[in-house]
């Protein structure tokens, strides 16, 4: 199928864009990599009147580190998370996420912003940035805020963004001291979305740290999960592989904090 008709605009700096958003408001939907808006656009799940076209945005492409912290450009490809060295020294559970994402050529044109502004559930890197305490720095013309991830995400590809905002950067703290990560998924195919996917950090204490509690944890964060059943796998599967995958990220997490 092919999209209903569309304005396009092709902004040269950030504050061009949030002034084109400011005006247009509703009617307007940024394009990052089109990995997900673009074929929403051809199923005409999606109509915007007009597209905000970011990727001459380079001020939003970059990746570096800020006092210890990482700052990720919202238009950086998720490729690049894959491919930097700093990432995979001090921040590999991000490395690991963003390689289950699809194929190669999407995460070569799908953006880190993109993925997190979508909030689609089975989505890699939304999930390693909760679990890594990351926050977002979202600005419009009226201002900017830091929201924390865990604030940001509300409900099935529905986020806190107002329709005047971009989200800009990404900030990911420095992992404390004897801390480990754990990320598994599920799917049907290698390149598929997730079925079930289940990150974790862990911090250990010097005193005393109780593996066993592990197979509880699993089982209360599986019995929160709010599973749908759809063409791919039951709601009754969906929660019983998380359960299994959730105790796995822990043990992992553990063995990697005790190193
Ligand atoms: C075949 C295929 C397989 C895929 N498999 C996976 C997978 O396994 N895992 C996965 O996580 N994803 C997968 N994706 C989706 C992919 O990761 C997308 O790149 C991502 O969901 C959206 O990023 P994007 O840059 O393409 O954003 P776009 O598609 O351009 O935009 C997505 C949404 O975010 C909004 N938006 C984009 N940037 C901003 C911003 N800076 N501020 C505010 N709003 C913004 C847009 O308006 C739109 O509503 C797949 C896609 C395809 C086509």
């Amino acid at each position: 199928m092919k999209p209903a008709s569309f304005d396009y605009y092709s902004p040269e700096s950030l504050t061009e864009a949030l002034q084109l958003l400011e005006q247009h408001r509703d009617a307007a939907r940024p394009l990052a990599g089109g990995q997900s808006l673009v074929p929403m656009m051809n199923f005409r799940l999606a109509r915007p009147a007009l597209l905000i076209d970011l990727n001459n945005l380079r001020e939003l492409s970059f990746l570096n580190v800020v006092d210890g912290e990482l700052r990720i450009g919202a238009m950086t490809r998720q490729r690049a998370l894959e491919r930097s060295a700093v990432v995979a020294t001090g921040w590999p559970l991000l490395q690991e996420a963003a390689r289950h994402i699809g194929h190669i050529h999407i995460r070569n044109r799908g953006t880190i912003g993109g993925s997190i502004a979508h909030a689609y559930p089975s989505a890699e890197l939304p999930l390693a940035m909760m679990a890594l305490d990351a926050s977002f720095l979202l600005r419009s013309m009226q201002g900017e805020r830091i929201v924390p991830a865990r604030d940001f995400f509300v409900d099935i590809m529905t986020t806190i963004l107002e329709p005047s905002e971009l989200l800009v950067e990404i900030r990911v703290p420095q992992a404390k001291s004897r801390t480990g990560w754990g990320f598994q998924e599920v799917s049907r195919r290698h390149g598929d979305f997730a079925l079930a996917a289940v990150a974790s950090v862990i911090s250990l204490r010097e005193d005393r740290n109780d593996r066993t509690m592990f197979s509880d944890i699993a089982a209360t964060a599986a019995a929160e999960l709010d599973t749908e059943s759809d063409i791919h796998a039951s709601s009754e599967y969906r929660r019983e592989v998380s359960q299994v995958l959730a105790r796995r990220v822990l043990e992992e997490a553990a063995a990697r904090a005790a190193i």
